[in-house]
């Protein structure tokens, strides 16, 4: 009997689609799910008459697998990947491969690159992004882990990730050893949070200073769809404004208050760890957490004194139509700092955790398939080609040119928000960031005199030899 060119565990929402996508690509696909119903239900169903091998045990997949066997996990992250490890270890042999491609912690996958090549077994940890759309019909992968295993997995993973034009290239390449690729692919979910809180702001401010209705607001979307903003949230952002149920539309029947699964905290908490300024993500976290407060929110509305922000558009009297340029620019320049925060990010953890990474390349991983594909990410690579030390996105020269073209909206917009009292904590704090980063001299000289005052912390001098300490007797006491 042929053998499976690859085995997957876990038939839920995205296993079942990536190995369809395998099986469409000619790939034969062995599959097994803890509860084995699920097998046959699948293998009968979805999978009837293709090349699929059901099996009812992890013996019976391994034993139905080419070598060396490649066999990918597509679980809940955490605990329940290194228990599918464990019960795969014993019947794998030298040099097979196992992949995980859930939303892993990347540290997770660094500890189980070297625990298993302390085996004689290559580990593959890998992010798969674009939800069950693109695990069926092409994802962004990106994989990182034990590089011996990239031949091997490397025509299955580019076979069946998204491709771009020109010339189909794959948004799939290796990214780095160890937990490079969950890494690359937290930061991916981070700024996915960070375009997600920009949009939903967009829409906000939009909606209350000026009081477009839901029509309007998908006509908005649908225009910025055809330039600089074009993106899959973007355009989902219009449909969602125009999809109506029982004769209401849904967006307005939603609860005001948002979901998280970890990877955008994961992501923030990093940034704090290396000290990289990811203020975008971060405040974007912060946001769903504010928001999931709605009963205390709920509240403190009645008790809370400021503008009443849901009625502002009662007293807009400029033009609309340049307002919502204005809140296009503000828009574009958050969304231009939130990626070079996030690549920043990236270069700081390179340094730190010993990885070679293509920060061009990562961006064109995340031009197809995935959540946030965007025609600008091209630009991110044209940047990286220009100057691959670039210390920061913004700096390079077609950055500077959008942020120059944007001054005024962003600040109009962030002016408006702050006057109104309508919340637009990512718009603002991007501002701020880049305020602060284009600031050649911060107000931290009288924080660094305060931490020499009350604890001795000591404060290097502005004309001062670098490393120089020094610390003053600030009450003149001995
Ligand atoms: P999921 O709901 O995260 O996981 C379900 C799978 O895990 C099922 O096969 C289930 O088996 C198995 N499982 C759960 N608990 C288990 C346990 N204690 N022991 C053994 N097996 C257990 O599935 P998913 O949404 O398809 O996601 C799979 C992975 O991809 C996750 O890491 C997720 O974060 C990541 N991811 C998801 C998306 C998305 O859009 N959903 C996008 C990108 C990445 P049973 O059928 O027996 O319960």
């Amino acid at each position: 009997m042929t053998k499976a060119d690859i085995g997957l565990i876990g038939l839920a929402v995205m296993g079942e689609n990536l190995v369809l996508n395998m099986e469409s690509h000619g790939f034969t696909v062995a599959v097994y799910n803890r509860t084995t119903a699920k097998v046959d239900e699948f293998v009968n169903g979805r999978g009837k008459d293709k090349k699929f091998v059901g099996c009812h045990s992890i013996e019976q997949l391994v034993q139905s697998l080419a070598t060396p066997r490649k066999v990918m996990l597509m679980v809940k992250a955490g605990e329940v990947v290194d228990h599918f490890i464990d019960l795969l270890v014993p019947h794998l042999e030298k040099g097979d491969i196992i992949i995980d491609g859930g939303n892993s912690l990347y540290t997770d996958s660094d500890r189980r690159v070297k625990s298993l090549a302390a085996k004689g077994l290559l580990f593959v940890g890998t992010g798969v992004s674009g939800g069950e759309e693109g695990a069926l019909k092409g994802p962004s992968i990106m994989p990182g882990g034990n590089p011996a295993a990239w031949e091997a997995v490397k025509p299955i993973f580019q076979g069946i990730s998204a491709k771009v034009q020109p010339g189909d290239q794959p948004c799939c390449d290796w990214v780095g050893d160890g937990g490079a690729g969950h890494y690359v692919k937290m930061v991916h979910n981070g700024i996915e949070y960070g375009d997600m809180q920009l949009i939903s702001e967009a829409y906000f401010i939009m909606k209350h200073y000026l009081g477009l209705n839901n029509q309007e607001l998908q006509d908005v979307f649908t225009e910025w769809n055809k330039g600089e903003l074009n993106s899959y949230l973007i355009e989902i952002t219009s449909d969602i404004f125009g999809k109506k149920e029982d004769g209401e539309y849904v967006v307005d029947t939603i609860l005001d208050s948002a979901g998280q699964k970890g990877t955008g905290k994961w992501t923030a908490m990093n940034a704090l760890d290396l000290g990289v300024p990811t203020t975008l993500i971060g405040e974007s976290v912060f946001a769903r957490c504010l928001s999931s407060l709605k009963d205390e929110r709920v509240k403190a509305a009645k008790i809370l004194p400021g503008p009443n922000a849901s009625e502002s558009y009662k007293h807009f009297q400029g033009d609309k139509k340049q307002f919502i340029e204005y809140v296009k620019q503000a828009l574009f320049a958050s969304k231009l700092v939130s990626y070079a925060q996030g690549f920043t990010m990236m270069k700081a953890a390179a340094k730190e955790y010993g990885w070679k990474l293509n920060y061009g390349a990562i961006a064109l991983l995340w031009r197809g398939g995935c959540i946030i594909r965007s025609t600008f990410l091209g630009k991110i690579k044209e940047a990286f080609d220009h100057d691959a030390n670039l210390d920061n996105l913004l700096t390079d020269c077609w950055f500077t040119e959008k942020l120059q073209e944007a001054q005024t909206g962003w600040r109009q917009v962030a002016s408006v928000s702050l006057l109104t009292g309508i919340p637009t904590p990512a718009f603002t704090s991007a501002l701020s960031y880049y305020d602060g980063y284009r600031c050649p001299t911060l107000s931290a000289n009288l924080l660094q005199a305060q931490r020499d005052y009350f604890g001795a912390h000591t404060y290097e001098k502005l004309n001062g030899k670098k490393g120089e300490f020094f610390h003053t007797n600030w009450t003149g006491r001995g």
